[in-house]
């Protein structure tokens, strides 16, 4: 049945429901889905509470009380008794990296190493199960967690790796760390520049460490073989059991170079074979804006399961890595406040790029972490919308960590989305402050100040960069508790959300960020069947306690993709 044909028959059931009332129920189809004896919490404000709901054809045809659903149960309606749990609408992330989520859960682990000798540990033996030549990547490594905090080097790593070359991330994405091995492959030696937008770190001699900041990643890029589709594939089904298992029902993903077309051809292929269990956004990079203009390609297009429409460019780097842009350098380390990526260089180019999406009707999604980046954006959006007139363009800045005071208004009166992760700010939250300092510190991951602006707050991951679990994300955007523990009551306390905010921001909010509110979002009649039950009461739950919360089931469109082991 094609997604049209779907809508309609639910559109018409709707009506015969409304026109009948529960007593009326004779005639009535049968629903082919009926959970019972739940509390939903539907963030629908019309009905924010509800006990059961009832699906037919992969859509929401009836919310309410368990009696006056139980006229929906026929003799084939798979019926569900929820034991009086919660219930929620799917989690939508606003901002993945699908494959290499799912390809980062068969990489080298290194997050959690606490020191450096563990990472090299883990990395030879990671380097023995390889092939020779064969890279070794991924890996997430983060290096503020371990004594001292230094970043690491090639040295550090060739003598475990002797026969591959290495070209591991930093969790943040912006940092690259290769061994020597890889470092000859790449080319690079003393004598090669820094380019436009990327830094090659060097020791006091000029010789490169073996780490790559940002534009210079590329450097390395250039030569790995790029994965092929038969382990993105693979990937990507890691990545959908992933997303299942943790009640993640959509996700947006942000093409990352060098992939810059996302998946789309790979996810298309798993949809068709009915095996892609999360619905899924792809925005491809801003640099090829002129392809999807060419076939007329517009915001959201596509189906339920799998939509394209808009695209993802970066403006800065990051702050861990030191190469977000801001207007004041950062304080441990003077005469350095960032970068401006390479695809802003000049920012003509920029411009050009979104005066076409908007001609277009694509949306925009622009990575910016720094003041002066953000700035950046707003005035490049300003400028185009300007140009273009008033419109419904949902333009989006991924991340917005860390605004200018000055700025939140005019965020607001151009009606960007704030595309937002709060894991970050009990991670980064460790550290940050000593960087930026205080000041600075206030206005960062600043939800509360945005929500006060009128500014919509998409919630997402930015997986793998943070875990994919959004009890993890509830949890940071509740308590702001920072995972050193040193901040219990909250970093930055007033910035924290309400758990209904956080749900709110997580699915609605996603939903509108991607043009899909009136499909999705809430438990409401006509909407897909996208839902989640979890193990304890995330309302009632102190936010402390979020962290232990699981998800005993999944449904997307009303079809169960995952169910807990054991009761
Ligand atoms: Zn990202």
């Amino acid at each position: 049945m094609t997604p049209q044909f779907l809508r309609s028959l639910s559109l018409g059931l709707l009506l015969a429901a409304a026109s009948g009332g529960p007593a009326a129920a004779g005639d009535r189809p049968a629903a082919d889905l009926l959970v019972q004896h739940a509390r939903i919490w539907t963030v629908d404000a019309s009905r924010p509470e509800a006990e059961a709901v009832a699906v037919l054809g992969g859509r929401i045809v009836a919310v309410g009380s368990d009696a006056d659903l139980e006229a929906w149960r026929g003799p084939g309606t798979r019926v569900v008794d929820a034991g009086g749990r919660r219930l929620l609408p799917g989690f939508n992330d606003a901002h993945v990296h699908f494959s290499d989520g799912g390809g980062a859960l068969a990489a080298v682990q290194l997050n959690d190493a606490t020191s450096a000798p563990e990472f090299v540990r883990r990395i030879g033996e990671y380097a023995k199960r390889l092939k020779p030549g064969q890279w070794l990547r991924a890996g997430n490594w983060d290096e503020t967690k371990w004594t001292p905090a230094e970043l690491p080097t090639r040295q550090l790593i060739d003598a475990v790796t002797t026969d591959n070359p290495v070209s591991i991330d930093r969790y943040d994405g912006h940092m690259v760390l290769l061994n020597s091995k890889a470092l000859a492959l790449a080319g690079i030696t003393a004598a090669t520049p820094d380019p436009p937008g990327g830094v090659i770190v060097r020791d006091a001699r000029g010789e490169p460490t073996g780490a790559l900041k940002d534009a210079a990643i590329a450097l390395v890029d250039r030569v790995i073989p790029p994965p092929t589709p038969a382990e993105r594939r693979v990937a990507l089904e890691r990545a959908l059991r992933e997303a299942a298992s943790l009640g993640v029902t959509s996700v947006q993903d942000m093409a990352n170079p060098p992939i810059d077309y996302g998946d789309l051809g790979l996810l298309a292929e798993l949809l068709g074979e009915g095996r892609l269990t999360a619905r899924v956004y792809v925005a491809p990079l801003i640099t090829g804006v002129e392809d999807q203009a060419k076939l007329g390609i517009r915001r959201a297009f596509g189906g339920p399961s799998l939509r394209i429409g808009a695209v993802k460019g970066y403006a800065d780097g990051s702050l861990g890595s030191a190469t977000a842009y801001f207007y004041e350098p950062f304080l441990d380390q003077p005469g350095n406040r960032g970068l401006l990526s390479d695809t802003m260089q000049p920012l003509s180019r920029t411009r050009e790029y979104l005066t076409r999406a908007d001609a277009t009707g694509l949306q925009v999604c622009i990575h910016a972490i720094g003041d002066a980046a953000i700035s950046t954006v707003l005035d490049l959006y300003g400028d185009v919308a300007k140009a273009g007139g008033p419109r419904d363009r949902r333009w989006r800045i991924e991340h917005a960590q860390h605004m200018a005071a000055k700025d939140f208004e005019r965020f607001a009166a151009l009606q960007v989305i704030a595309s937002v992760q709060p894991y970050h700010a009990i991670d980064d939250g460790r550290w940050a402050e000593a960087r930026i300092g205080h000041d600075r510190a206030s206005r960062t991951y600043a939800f509360r100040t945005f929500r006060d602006h009128g500014v919509r707050l998409a919630f997402g991951t930015d997986w793998p960069v943070a875990p994919l679990n959004p009890m993890l994300t509830l949890y940071a955007a509740t308590t702001r508790a920072t995972l050193d523990g040193r901040n219990p009551g909250g970093w930055f306390p007033e910035q924290k959300l309400s758990i209904e905010e956080a749900i709110e921001s997580y699915t609605l909010g996603s939903a509108y960020a991607e043009f899909q509110e009136r499909e999705k979002g809430s438990i409401t009649p006509g909407k897909l069947a996208d839902f989640v039950l979890l193990s304890e009461d995330v309302l009632k739950l102190p936010p402390s306690e979020l962290r232990r919360v699981r998800v005993l089931k999944t449904w997307v469109g009303g079809v169960e993709v995952y169910s807990a082991a054991g009761p």
